[in-house]
């Protein structure tokens, strides 16, 4: 059994993507050709985002986010620290300050009702993460951030096509923010064969800017008008962005579906396992599986001789990593701590089969025994 399995679509997707793929090698524009446009129209269809804009990486996105809205050295980015290292990565590497505000331990998302204690003068953004594919708390984020004139951006590399209703009309999760981020690492909900990103953004200036962030800072042809990056996304990876895009739908069902069938295997079985806690005004794509065990090594280890490989994501919250430790004293965050300790991810993908997953269930069920 596979963490991820990519064969199995592949196989599916096979006569698509060969054929995206062939008609970049015979057009030969590799760099911006006209498979970036279509891409990022599809993803305005999608997601109903206003402005897409394709990018080498959800980590780029990240940056590029921050840099299209000035963010300067010194100005303070409120985050999780339960989340990948690029959330916070791309504050500090722009002289920016993450500030903590600890997670709610049941969802593992930043708890919105510790934010507004965290507003500063210095503050710019917020910068939730919707982790595992459930969209953090947008309503009550953007409520405070429209108190405070700050900057909301989505890191939402694990919840494309995430659902989020809230307290208003059903949206998609790239499109409950001024800005949001996602990453097409071939892992993610929506993944390429290799690096790519996209940043989805209400805002036009801020798209332009962003569209002129990801080629070194052009607004023309050899005229820069401001300080970029490169952070091109491959047409080739494009490509196959678009051949997936064919049966994305199924496989966001599919996804939500055997989130369900695990969460009622699991509880069947009775084993001393808690699950992730969703929202009912959202759903959880599950860019992983996740749920939560106590002795996670010993589980592990059993798992492993079962044959069925696991993850953690993610083992140490960031306030405790030498990188940024410095940014939070290593004590707080009791949540993210904790979750740290028990997060345990299983097998997930649109094409794992019922038999696999209760193989899955019926050896962790075994393993906690
Ligand atoms: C994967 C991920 C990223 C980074 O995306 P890349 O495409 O790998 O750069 C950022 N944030 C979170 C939460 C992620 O899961």
């Amino acid at each position: 059994m596979q963490f991820t399995d990519l064969k199995t679509q592949y196989a599916v997707l096979k006569t698509a993507i060969d054929a995206r793929i062939q008609r970049v090698l015979d057009h030969g524009q590799y760099i911006m050709g006209p498979e970036v446009a279509e891409m990022e129209a599809a993803l305005v269809a999608y997601t109903g985002a206003p402005h897409c804009v394709a990018v080498a990486s959800g980590t780029e996105a990240l940056l590029i986010a921050l840099m299209a809205i000035g963010l300067k050295p010194g100005d303070e980015v409120i985050t999780t620290p339960f989340t990948f290292a690029a959330t916070a990565e791309v504050i500090v590497l722009l002289g920016g300050v993450p500030v903590y505000a600890d997670i709610e331990p049941d969802s593992c998302n930043i708890d919105a009702s510790l934010i507004e204690a965290k507003v500063t003068p210095r503050t710019r953004a917020i910068m939730p993460v919707s982790l595992y594919g459930q969209v953090a708390d947008m309503d009550a984020i953007n409520a405070v951030a429209l108190r405070h004139g700050l900057v909301v951006i989505e890191d939402a590399a694990q919840s494309f096509g995430a659902g989020y209703r809230g307290q208003g009309v059903a949206r998609k999760s790239c499109n409950v923010s001024t800005i949001a981020c996602t990453s097409f690492f071939p892992s993610k909900p929506l993944g390429c064969y290799g690096d790519g990103g996209a940043l989805f953004t209400s805002d036009p200036a801020i798209a332009q800017a962003a569209r002129e962030i990801r080629v070194h800072g052009q607004s023309g042809r050899y005229h820069h008008t401001r300080v970029g990056v490169g952070g091109r996304m491959d047409t080739l990876q494009c490509a196959v962005v678009l051949a997936k895009l064919e049966r994305f739908d199924w496989e966001i069902e599919r996804r939500l579906a055997l989130g369900d069938r695990y969460g009622r295997l699991i509880r069947d079985s009775g084993a001393p396992v808690q699950l992730l806690a969703v929202r009912p005004d959202r759903d959880c794509v599950w860019a992983q599986y996740t749920v939560m065990v106590d002795d996670r090594p010993s589980v592990q280890a059993a798992l492993q001789a079962a044959g069925i490989p696991t993850a953690v994501h993610y083992p140490k919250p960031l306030h405790q990593q030498p990188a940024y430790a410095a940014y939070c004293c290593p004590d707080c965050m009791p949540h993210s701590v904790r979750a740290g300790q028990r997060v345990l991810s299983l097998p997930m993908s649109a094409d794992l089969t019922h038999a696999q997953q209760d193989r899955v269930v019926a050896a962790l069920a075994k393993a906690l025994a």
